[in-house]
């Protein structure tokens, strides 16, 4: 294989992925610098890129001082808030990291923020704050409807596909969805495996596709007992997938 993928731990529980092969790197969310620059050292690595999904300041505010380190180019969204980026990205539009022999889509989806985008390369997903295990992000500029549509978009890629999220939630959300859908066998398989990992201090991600569309409430919201769940949180009867799925966004709010 041509690369790896490294969680790089920062602040409580994000996750700065890095894609490194034995001399180089690019790193997915730098929220921090500090523990990059420790990563990079520590194996001898030269920064060849920054990659940025979203604005939050916990995916980009080690940019700056990367970058000061040394000049890199930077792949974000169309969003004057991230100052730092180079190479501004829509959907559809292809990123090389020839280092790696990775070739990127550009995916928009907003909801979790309103240029939120995603990379996506055969078998691998750099999704940010929207899709992460067991859950989805909350919804700080965009529509539930926006979201649903970003989420499809995510969920329609191979099965296959692993899933790297911005953050350890795993069992926070599972906690959540287990409230939802608890007789669900695969849920509860996952939180077997998901608490013995998070026991020995290991990541439960990434996840993969396949899994998220066997576990993730927010991906399931056409399924009966979904349905009946959020429906009972609402108090009425819903039908819309779009209203299934912000009632149980409001529901996690609030639990
Ligand atoms: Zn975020
Ligand atoms: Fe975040």
């Amino acid at each position: 294989m041509s690369f790896e993928i490294i969680p790089v731990r920062a602040f409580q529980d994000n996750y700065i992925w890095t894609i490194r092969n034995r001399k180089c790197a690019a790193v997915v969310d730098p929220g921090d610098a500090r523990p990059v620059l420790d990563y990079l050292a520590q194996e001898r690595l030269r920064l060849v890129a920054i990659l940025n999904t979203h604005h939050h300041a916990d995916h980009v505010g080690g940019n700056a001082e990367l970058l000061r380190r040394r000049d890199v180019p930077v792949y974000g969204p169309h969003d004057e808030r991230i100052a730092e980026v180079t190479h501004r990205l829509r959907a559809g539009d292809r990123l090389r990291l020839p280092q790696f022999t990775l070739e990127f889509e550009v995916l928009e989806i907003p909801g979790h923020t309103r240029t939120h985008i995603a990379f996506y390369a055969p078998r691998v997903l750099f999704c940010g704050d929207t899709l992460f295990a067991c859950g989805c992000g909350r919804l700080f500029e965009g529509t539930p409807r926006e979201m649903v549509t970003s989420l499809a978009k995510l969920a329609a890629l191979p099965e296959d596909t692993r899933v790297y999220c911005g953050h350890e939630y795993t069992l926070s959300n599972i906690r959540f969805a287990k409230a939802v859908d608890g007789g669900n066998p695969a849920l509860l398989a996952l939180e077997h495996e998901a608490q013995e990992l998070r026991s020995r201090d290991l990541p439960t991600v990434p996840s993969t596709i396949a899994r998220e569309k066997a576990t993730n409430p927010f991906l399931r919201c056409l399924e009966p007992v979904v349905v009946a769940a959020a429906s009972g949180y609402a108090g009425k009867n819903l039908e819309d997938p779009v209203d299934v799925f912000a009632a149980l966004r409001e529901w996690k709010n609030r639990s």
